[in-house]
């Protein structure tokens, strides 16, 4: 069985290095906001190419509390992707913001910046990107957009840890940037996990504050702030496994160019890259059109995928307000979409398999 993501074959490489944090931390029996958090925001941030890094209780609440921060509310609009995950949009509605939908461009499932200023208007706040699968959205454009209209830019990198867009990291591309540690991401911890990465201090206090009960100093309360922080466990699994992001993203661009060059099969479309120093293929998305049975036969053949994802944000229940709404290439994405496993601990025998079983469909 090809398992699309094998993560105890991934966690387990750091056993002995996770084992003795653990212990360290037991025998100290200091929890939360410590040395672990400390040591891990300074290199995630250096990682990052930023000056700051704050780490939270997961992404969701790291997207919240940049929105939070600049105090955008009622009436503001945020413009999102159409075909992001639903917690982007998410973390939008829970400002009581209004999402904005833009669609993505079918070649690079981003959002497509040609499409951005005719959606802009006086109440636009800010636009919310999502560097989606992996792939670091093309920037000039969208920085053109935010200098003319005076509007915010926030990073949504959940799927995007270590990718280049020229030269410079995601999460150093725009105002603040959000991160992801859910467990299959590719930095992730052992549980739930977030940090906000960003280069404005005052703005970095503030979402620190934020995420502390709004509190700077302990029972001092600048803000009616939330609980939301990165525990000392995952945060010094995290700092464990950081070391290897840039040869776990490496991989898994071999992988991913190695499908490209050798599935040869006119029913399937494959997924590309501008430069592949921008993608570090979180997953690895095919597009046809009978996908369900692409995935069944797959399934038989002993390959899991998953679909990323089956239905648009428009068309859920939770936003039953857009469920009339057409977005066609968002809904193609939905209908066509597929992903092979990708992961750093794959076998040259698995990725091999997945191809021969692929061509022969
Ligand atoms: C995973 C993900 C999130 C949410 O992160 P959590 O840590 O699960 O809250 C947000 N946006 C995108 C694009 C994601 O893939």
């Amino acid at each position: 069985m090809i398992k699309f993501l094998d993560l105890e074959k991934i966690n387990n490489r750091f056993r002995e290095e996770i084992d003795t944090s653990i212990k360290d931390i037991l025998d100290k029996g200091w929890y939360l906001q410590g040395k672990y958090n400390e040591i891990f925001a300074k290199n995630f941030a250096e990682y990052c190419g930023t000056k700051y890094a704050v780490g939270v209780a997961n992404g969701l609440d790291a997207l919240n509390l940049i929105i939070r921060a600049h105090e955008f509310g009622e009436g503001d609009e945020i413009i999102v992707p159409a075909n992001t995950y639903i917690a982007t949009i998410l973390a939008i509605s829970e400002n009581d913001c209004t999402p904005v939908l833009v669609e993505p461009d079918i070649n690079t499932y981003n959002i497509n910046p040609d499409l951005i200023e005719e959606k802009i208007t006086p109440k636009t706040k800010a636009i919310m990107l999502v560097h989606l699968y992996g792939q670091a959205v093309q920037m000039e454009k969208i920085w053109e957009l935010a200098k003319k209209y005076n509007l915010k830019v926030f990073e949504d990198c959940a799927q995007a840890h270590g990718a280049y867009y020229q030269g410079k990291r995601v999460g150093n591309l725009s105002d603040a940037a959000a991160f992801s540690f859910y467990p299959g991401k590719n930095l992730g911890c052992m549980g739930d996990g977030g940090a906000v990465v960003c280069n404005d201090e005052k703005l970095y206090q503030k979402i620190k504050a934020l995420g502390n009960y709004g509190s700077h100093v302990k029972y001092e309360n600048l803000y009616k702030g939330v609980n939301s922080r990165l525990d000392e466990i995952q945060a010094a699994v995290l700092d464990i496994k950081l070391k290897h992001l840039d040869k776990d993203n490496a991989r898994r661009r071999e992988i991913s160019k190695y499908y490209r060059e050798n599935i040869k099969n006119n029913k399937i479309i494959l997924p590309q890259t501008y430069d592949e120093n921008a993608h570090v293929w979180h997953v690895f998305p095919i597009r046809t059109e009978d996908r369900n049975e692409l995935q069944e036969y797959l399934a038989k053949n002993d390959i899991q995928t998953l679909i990323h994802y089956p239905k648009a944000p428009h068309k859920q229940e939770a936003y039953k307000e857009w469920n009339n709404l057409t977005y066609p290439i968002t809904e193609e994405i939905h209908r066509t979409i597929l992903s092979l496993p990708i992961s750093p601990v794959m076998t040259d025998e698995e990725i091999k398999n997945v191809v021969n079983i692929i061509n022969k469909y």
